[in-house]
């Protein structure tokens, strides 16, 4: 298998405006190496979006946006599309957590929103994971199985290229509670093995899987040799610069690990 560039991907949820994202994205810019091996994103408010690209190498860093809607354009009062990020932002989140349970996206939202991120050349990262109920009935694979088959529907192989897959058991997002390697190993390999059974083998190993949930620095070099593990997506921890950095130069030094 060809060597995947590890991904990193900050979450910056609805923090800092548009001046303090401009000033942290500068200091991050002071102590984040390029490395060739490692993709960084950052997430920042939408507000800050057009400012930001304006102010980054994107050798360096690269950008998604948190959010947008399904519609390319037309009377949809508050809202932006993902026509309109086209050549603003490389990546788009997609089922997150949030959205899913405070925004009360459905399944058939999200599926509408990767085809419209893919439609319009950005990749989404779509997340997945389950809630503690779920996982303490046992149905871990269960809600990794619809939810990929629902986010997924009418993407074709040659779209699937393009799509980034984050495992983010609800359970551990934002709350201190981390996943075991073992838990993430085992969602990981379904992922990958429903990945295969839509797309086929090559697809399933050359897809990028994430694992989101309370990452730290002091945690991430070990979810980034877990097996199958290609990258993380960093909330709390993104917003610290010293935190950030680290967990950046630990991909660098981060083995492949499939
Ligand atoms: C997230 O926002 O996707 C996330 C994983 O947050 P945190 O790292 O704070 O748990």
């Amino acid at each position: 298998m060809s060597a995947k560039k590890k991904l990193i991907v900050a979450n910056w949820k609805m923090n800092l405006n548009i001046h303090e994202a401009s000033v942290f994205v500068h200091q991050l810019a002071q102590t984040i190496a390029v490395h060739r091996d490692v993709e960084v994103v950052l997430a920042p408010t939408l507000l800050a979006l057009q400012s930001i690209s304006l102010q980054v190498d994107r050798r360096q860093f690269k950008l998604a946006a948190q959010n947008f809607y399904w519609r390319d354009f037309g009377a949809f009062t508050g809202e932006v599309s993902a026509a309109q990020l086209r050549g603003l932002v490389d990546y788009v989140l997609v089922g997150h957590s949030e959205r899913r349970h405070v925004f009360h996206e459905h399944a058939k939202d999200i599926r509408s929103k990767v085809q419209a991120a893919l439609r319009s050349d950005l990749k989404p990262i779509l997340c997945i994971g389950e809630t503690a109920h779920e996982r303490s009935l046992g149905e871990t694979n269960g809600v990794i199985h619809d939810q990929l088959l629902a986010g997924l529907a009418n993407v074709t192989s040659e779209e699937f290229h393009n799509v980034v897959i984050a495992y983010e058991p609800v359970w551990a997002i934002g709350t201190g509670n981390n996943a075991t390697p073992k838990d993430v190993e085992k969602a990981i390999q379904t992922i990958r093995r429903q990945i295969e059974h839509l797309y086929g083998k090559t697809a399933a190993e050359n897809v990028r899987v994430l694992y989101g949930g309370s990452v730290k620095s002091d945690s991430a070099a070990t979810y980034l040799a877990t097996t199958g593990v290609d990258g993380l997506l960093v909330g709390g921890a993104s917003l610290n610069q010293h935190e950030f950095t680290t967990i950046v130069e630990a991909a660098h030094h981060a083995r492949e690990n499939n």
